[in-house]
């Protein structure tokens, strides 16, 4: 086997270890990463707080309406017993009872919007919640894949270092040299020959350097550099 061809063989196994180096970092980054769940909890939290706000304003209410039943009871005992003959006195305290049956009532009015405000951050929290548990789920069977990926793409890594190794052994060390320097200047070190075009600079070569290519020694792209492949 030419130097050109085993070069461009240790090229593609270079190329194979760059790609899954790169997912393998992507991965690596993505691992612990849980915006999303630390948002949903977040709203759930916040949400189940005006919850807890909400109830506690309905007991006030609630209470508040108690006190004023308790009242107007007193009142009306009061009122009809038929202790108070006075008049003006009976007027008052009728009229006493009339404001604060109008109180309890604005009162009642008030306790049942909070109730109904009640029930539907109750639903709120019931939706975030389901959201959060969910989210919370994926994101753990998200991180268990990831960790499972992680190892392939390691093991795969190393398979394909070893492999360089082997193939890199093969080579004559100073073609090796050349490769490597090429490899860190220009990315691609090896290009292949095509229609008589050198793929890495797309310029035609000379018939020269052509035949020279063609014997299967390490040629380099007059024009770019790379060392030239025919396959
Ligand atoms: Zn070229």
């Amino acid at each position: 086997m030419g130097v050109a061809k085993q070069l461009y063989q240790l090229q593609e196994v270079d190329l194979e270890i760059e790609a899954n180096e790169q997912t393998l970092n992507r991965l690596v980054s993505q691992l612990g990463k849980n915006q999303t769940v630390v948002e949903a909890r977040a709203k759930l939290d916040s949400e189940q707080r005006r919850l807890d706000d909400l109830k506690r304003r309905q007991h006030s209410a609630e209470g508040d309406v108690d006190d004023l039943i308790t009242k107007i009871t007193t009142a009306e005992e009061q009122l009809y017993s038929g202790r108070i003959r006075n008049p003006k006195e009976l007027t008052n305290l009728q009229h006493e009872v009339d404001l604060l049956k109008a109180k309890r009532d604005q009162l009642e009015n008030k306790a049942l919007e909070i109730m109904d405000q009640v029930e539907l951050a109750e639903a709120s929290v019931a939706t975030s919640g389901n959201e959060f548990n969910k989210l919370e789920t994926e994101w753990h069977s998200q991180q268990q894949q990831l960790s499972v990926d992680i190892e392939l793409l390691q093991s795969k890594l190393s398979e394909l270092r070893q492999k360089r190794q082997l193939l890199s052994a093969e080579i004559d060390p100073q073609a090796v040299g050349v490769y490597d320097k090429l490899r860190k200047q220009k990315g691609q070190a090896v290009a292949k020959v095509e229609q008589g075009i050198c793929r890495g600079c797309r310029i035609s070569l000379p018939f020269s350097e052509l035949q020279q290519a063609r014997s299967g020694n390490l040629v380099q792209c007059s024009s770019c550099g790379r060392i030239l492949f025919l396959p």
